[in-house]
């Protein structure tokens, strides 16, 4: 029987460099793995993998199904990182506190191994997008990593195009990247940031509204100029599948969006986590 070091040595290439807790079950993990990936397209996601033998975070509960010891758990995370840096990956997680992986990927410091997918996938990119048109992203939670990748790939390449994240959470310290959102809004005029919050406290003088009442109230055209218009605005949604599923309907019934399919080209993309 292989032993938990002799396992870690075969399958595991890749080390943490950075981990950031923003709160106690959200963090920014960043990892550099032994063999440089190849050129992958913002918005794309991997894998990422620990054996079932390793341990889990404090603060986590019971496993809801307990992992085996010598199964690698692997499961799909959006890269957060610029689509050039194709050796150190940064990534936006959640803490699924009974969960099998994320647990495990809590209780990872920096120096610590694990393994990251040798393959970098997904439709969810704006390969489609001519330069001249605006895009707007949608996210709540980690749905805000894959449009960190965008911005941070495309932000400045794309000049004509305006670029518009709309981010809700419910309170401000769930708002992840907040800062660097709010840098980019006041130094790229063609990039505009709309967060917006459910159950804020007394300190936020921002918005306070569901991301469906946004997209009804026409505030997007009012404060961005960018058009709600299939013609002039390709949607990208990612993050919890209740707001992805009400945000899709709203934008198919009201402003005649189609959902892109690889057969059938639409300009509503959409991810759920
Ligand atoms: C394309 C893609 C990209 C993704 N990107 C990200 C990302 O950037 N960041 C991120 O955080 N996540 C992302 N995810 C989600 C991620 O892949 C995992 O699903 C998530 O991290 C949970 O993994 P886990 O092993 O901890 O939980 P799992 O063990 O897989 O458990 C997950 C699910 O099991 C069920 N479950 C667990 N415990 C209980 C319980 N006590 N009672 C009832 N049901 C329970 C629930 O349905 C729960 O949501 C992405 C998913 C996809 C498909």
């Amino acid at each position: 029987m292989s032993t938990p070091e002799t396992l870690r040595e075969q399958k595991y290439n890749a080390t943490v460099v950075s981990k950031i807790l923003l709160t106690p079950n959200l963090m920014t993990l960043r990892a550099v793995t032994d063999e440089p990936r190849e050129q992958f397209s913002a918005g794309q996601y991997t894998t990422l993998g620990l054996f079932g033998f390793e341990p889990r975070s404090s603060n986590s509960d019971a496993e809801f199904e307990p992992a085996p010891p010598e199964r690698l758990i692997q499961r799909a995370y959006s890269i957060a990182s610029a689509r050039h840096q194709t050796r150190e990956f940064e990534f936006y997680v959640t803490q699924v506190k009974s969960g099998q992986l994320t647990p495990r990927l809590f209780a990872l410091e920096v120096g610590d191994r694990l393994f990251v997918g040798r393959r970098i996938v997904g439709a969810f990119n704006l390969s489609d997008v001519p330069p001249e048109k605006d895009v707007l992203m949608i996210a709540t939670g980690t749905g805000i990593a894959p449009f960190i990748s965008f911005l941070r790939s495309h932000v400045a390449e794309r000049p004509k195009s305006r670029m518009v994240v709309v981010q809700g959470a419910a309170h401000q310290r769930d708002l992840g990247y907040y800062s660097e959102l709010a840098f980019l809004n006041h130094t790229f005029p063609n990039f505009f940031y709309l967060p917006t919050l459910t159950d804020a406290d007394g300190t936020w003088a921002g918005r306070r509204m569901w991301i469906e009442d946004i997209l009804a109230s026409g505030e997007i055209e009012r404060e961005t100029g960018m058009a709600l218009d299939p013609e002039r605005t390709h949607v990208y949604v990612c993050g919890n599948p209740r707001m992805v599923a009400n945000v899709a309907s709203w934008l198919e019934d009201h402003a005649g969006y189609r959902r892109h399919r690889p057969k059938e080209p639409g300009q509503l993309f959409i991810e759920e986590f």
